[in-house]
């Protein structure tokens, strides 16, 4: 989300918008969609209390003490992972051709301030919906701190989803095992008003209270952000190039991080993104390393850049080996500065790349060419210095010789 607040205070958004959006912004550059499709995955969460005896308490690591051996000694048991987390997928409609749910189970709890909520035998089911379609703008509060985005179970479809997924696991799913039952959740101990063969009961649960006893049970964010700085084929829609990653209307900023996916990813975030910055490594390089590459992102269907042509389609896929070529003439370095952009008619920037020159009009060199000069100068002044020393001792031993 920060890059969208860095865009719009650095006057680049949905030029027109700026008073719905945050405080005395002006959008010097028209980037329609930026801020505008703010993403999160969605979910509930249910406490379950299992009749048995658990192995390992969460909540009491003092007790652990012979499984953080197990894992010293043989690097096995609970401690070899962060949170034994399990997942499991469903389908909360079986029209659909792929699951859509997410069953997130986590031995720590589901979190307020009530112990019993919490105990050893109980742990946390969160049910993400993993293909929603809600979406919203990312607006400014009065101090241009980010808003907290409202999309969680805005959209109707979202939320039937979800009234049919809770009403699957509590009835077709949770019976299977008998030795589990609900604890927090439409029919428990914190909401036994719920009957949970009651679509209409699931559907309050969802679309209720926002807290009990201290536990934010619906409407919860997942911490997956996306969409706000997204991937966009067409030029005229604003968004980022996919074939540079510049945020069109702008020359010299290109955006790497979870707000490029446009769509709601259908899984945890990290591996996409990571994936995408691989991919993003090597676009780079050939937009720094070959200074021929334009790097000017005008509205334009057709690439500007000479990145590979598939990287729009799939910014996850194997990099391909970067075509980087250090050797051009530093001349023909582009300038990038600020003092290059220039308004068009649309209010979209336009680049001038003309070749950089110092007050002398000398061509002055790229970073990349510059940081290797440096290195070539202080290796050769160093050859040149042992040469010297070298020659003082072969006459002074001469020297000494006569
Ligand atoms: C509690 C939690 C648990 C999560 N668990 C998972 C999980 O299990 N699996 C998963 O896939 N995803 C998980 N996520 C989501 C995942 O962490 C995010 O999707 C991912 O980190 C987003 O990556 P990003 O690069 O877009 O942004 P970030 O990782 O947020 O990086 C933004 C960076 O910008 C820096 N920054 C901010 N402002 C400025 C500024 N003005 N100048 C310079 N730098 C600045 C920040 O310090 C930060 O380092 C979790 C998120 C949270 C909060």
């Amino acid at each position: 989300m920060i890059d969208t607040k860095l865009l719009y205070l650095s006057g680049v958004g949905p030029k027109g918008s700026e008073s719905s959006i945050g405080n005395r912004l002006y959008f010097k550059i028209n980037n329609p969609a930026v801020g505008q499709s703010f993403s999160d995955h969605i979910g509930i969460q249910l406490s379950i209390h299992y009749q048995g005896s658990p192995n390992f308490n969460y909540n009491d690591r003092a007790s652990n003490n012979p499984n953080i051996i197990k894992y010293l000694n043989e690097r096995t048991g609970p401690f070899t992972q962060y949170l034994p987390v399990l997942f499991a997928h469903f389908k909360s409609n079986p029209n659909l051709s792929r699951p859509n749910i997410e069953i997130m189970i986590s031995p720590s709890g589901v979190g307020g301030y009530d112990r019993n909520v919490n105990s050893a035998n109980k742990f946390q089911v969160l049910l993400i919906h993993m293909s929603q379609k809600g979406k919203t703008r990312l607006t400014l509060d009065e101090n241009n701190s980010v808003k907290y985005p409202s999309v969680y179970f805005t959209n109707q479809d979202d939320l039937n989803d979800m009234v049919d997924a809770l009403y699957i696991f509590l009835n077709d799913i949770l019976p299977k095992n008998p030795q589990l039952s609900v604890h927090f959740g439409p029919g428990g101990y914190s909401h036994s008003n719920l009957n949970p063969k009651s679509k209409s009961d699931c559907r309050a649960y969802i679309t209720g209270g926002e807290e009990k006893y201290g536990v934010t049970y619906s409407k919860m964010i997942m911490n997956h952000f996306t969409g706000t700085v997204p991937l966009l084929e067409d030029a005229s829609l604003g968004g980022v190039d996919p074939q540079s990653l510049l945020v069109r209307g702008t020359s010299n900023v290109h955006v790497v991080d979870a707000s490029i996916y446009p769509g709601t990813l259908s899984a945890h975030p990290v591996a996409t993104i990571m994936a995408g910055a691989e991919r993003a490594s090597d676009l780079l390089i050939n937009v720094i390393a070959d200074p021929s590459i334009d790097t000017t992102s005008a509205p334009s269907t057709t690439s500007t850049t000479k990145a590979p042509s598939d990287a729009a389609k799939s910014p996850t896929t194997a990099p391909e080996t970067p075509t980087a070529t250090a050797s051009k003439s530093p001349v023909d370095a582009p300038t990038t500065s600020a003092d290059a952009l220039s308004p068009s008619s649309d209010g979209i920037v336009q680049t001038t790349t003309a070749p950089a020159v110092d007050n002398n009009n000398k061509p002055v060199p790229s970073t990349t060419d510059s940081f290797k000069a440096d290195r070539i100068v202080t290796s050769s002044a160093s050859i040149h210095t042992y040469l010297l020393l070298g020659l003082a001792l072969i006459i002074g031993a001469i020297a000494v010789l006569v």
